[in-house]
């Protein structure tokens, strides 16, 4: 039996890091069977669904590593339509399902209860189709239905405690959960591997393929993404969108290192892996049931050791998004003709060691892009004090004076500046950067200088000098 496992996201919205985790699973579960991953649009949700989500996802997925031509589809749900209506009739024909034309008010009624299921009213009342005559399915009276989990074992539902449920609307349409079945059938579907979210579904889902007569799929289902708060990880809430994590400048091999580690890890204690490592070493069955915490930073701790790890000029160009403005990233606060590629080269390996997401270069780097530096004033109140004025003006003409401008000189020479006042070089150098680079932090000083050319450290020196007067 050739494995076939499907990845099935709705298309009604930002594509969500859990998603994204399910998806890995279940690409890697294919690739360990010699089986096949199919992707499978649910897009049967009309009102909610839009063709850019559908475009997002196919981007998203083909960002983390799951190319687009290196799986089966996408195929889409709606495209299956003939096929859900029927296995509603057939349902229908064979008894398993009937007609009702109930309203939650009729139901309530009679049970006397708003928080009580379908009491089988028309179970044995012999409605026939009709406008407003929803399907139901006729669950087993007594009985268990064990679902067999890789993840969590056997789970058993009392089939007496699931109640009689809709399988297609009064309008005909079929609903979700009879449609994902059906789709799981027609596509051969082996594996279910989904998200815990959907367990409450499963023993539905798992009578109906008994009652269509075909042998159900091994199900697995992953644990629930939850933030610090032990709290189900919602988009209102928490950053849960794969595209908000890509254009902050996550690297995608870091982010799928850190999705595959919610709820499993590699051997050795080890957290930080070759991809190939996880793809040979991962057990869906090993994956911890418990609720997994998306903790945002240590995948930030990890982006910087992904970044770090980098050759230099694959991070070179890694960076280059953020520091033209590409795609769907917001362009920088320089012109694309103030940009200076070897510039940036040459101060690249000094980034590379400092910033954790790749939208971080832009700050470390605009003084050498821009005209004028972005003065942050409160960096500037806070370090431009009584003695700055005159401390400029003898470290620009100390670096006037200078015959090579290379980073040794300018910080000799500053440190002889510093010296004559008695200050260490850390003082000394905190107004030359305020005034070159607008800010109090940023990369080594004097390789900046040194990258930023004599010309334009003197000018920014001089200037900064005049408004001290
Ligand atoms: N379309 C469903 C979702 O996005 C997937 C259901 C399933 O995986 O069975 O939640």
């Amino acid at each position: 039996m050739t494995v076939r496992v499907r990845f099935a996201p709705s298309p009604t919205g930002m594509f969500h890091v859990g998603g994204a985790r399910s998806a890995l699973q279940n690409w890697i579960y294919a690739k360990q069977q010699g089986g096949v991953f199919v992707l499978r649009i649910e897009d049967t949700d009309a009102a909610r669904n839009k063709p850019e989500w559908t475009e997002g996802i196919l981007s998203a997925l083909d960002w983390i590593g799951i190319s687009r031509g290196s799986y089966e589809g996408p195929h889409f749900q709606s495209e299956n339509a003939g096929e859900h209506r029927a296995a509603a009739a057939r349902l229908y024909e064979s008894g398993r399902a009937y007609y009702c034309d109930c309203t939650r008010e009729d139901v309530q009624a009679r049970t006397g209860s708003q928080y009580q299921g379908y009491d089988g009213y028309h179970r044995d009342r012999g409605l026939g189709p009709g406008p407003g005559h929803a399907l139901r399915f006729r669950t087993p009276d007594d009985g268990t239905t064990v679902v067999v989990d890789l993840i969590r074992g056997e789970p058993t539902f009392e089939n007496k405690l699931i109640e009689d449920f809709v399988i297609a609307r009064g309008d005909g349409s079929p609903v979700f959960l009879l449609a994902n079945v059906v789709d799981d059938m027609t596509m051969g579907i082996t594996h279910v591997i989904r998200a815990e979210e959907h367990l409450p579904n499963t023993p539905k889902q798992q009578l109906l393929w008994d009652a269509l007569g075909v042998k159900p799929p091994i199900w697995a289902h992953v644990p629930v993404v939850v933030n610090e708060k032990r709290q189900k990880l919602s988009k209102r809430r928490d950053k849960v969108a794969l595209e908000a994590y890509r254009e902050e400048g996550y690297l995608p091999g870091a982010m799928r290192n850190y999705l595959m580690l919610l709820g499993w890890a590699p051997s050795g204690d080890r957290e930080i892996v070759p991809w190939s490592v996880i793809e040979e070493e991962f057990r869906l069955e090993e994956v911890n049931p418990s609720p997994a915490f998306f903790d945002e930073k240590k995948l930030r701790a990890f982006n910087g050791d992904y970044i770090r790890a980098l050759p230099v000029a694959e991070f070179v160009d890694a960076c280059q998004p953020w520091l033209t403005g590409t795609g769907t990233i917001a362009p920088p606060p320089w012109q694309p003709e103030e940009f200076d590629a070897d510039a940036f080269a040459a101060v690249a390996p000094l980034a590379q060691t400092r910033i954790t997401v790749l939208s971080e270069i832009v700050p470390n780097v605009d003084f050498l892009f821009l005209a004028s530096p972005l003065i942050d004033e409160a960096a500037w109140a806070k370090t431009m004090k009584d003695g700055s004025a005159e401390l400029l003006d003898d470290a620009v003409a100390a670096f006037e004076a200078l015959e090579s401008w290379d980073a040794e000189s300018l910080k000799s020479t500053l440190e002889a500046v510093g010296a004559e006042r008695g200050l260490k070089l850390g003082k000394t150098q905190a107004p030359v950067r305020v005034a070159v680079t607008g800010r109090t932090v940023g990369l080594p000083l004097f390789e900046s200088l040194e990258v930023l050319g004599r010309e334009r450290t003197l000018t920014r020196m001089r200037a900064a000098r005049l408004r001290l007067v």
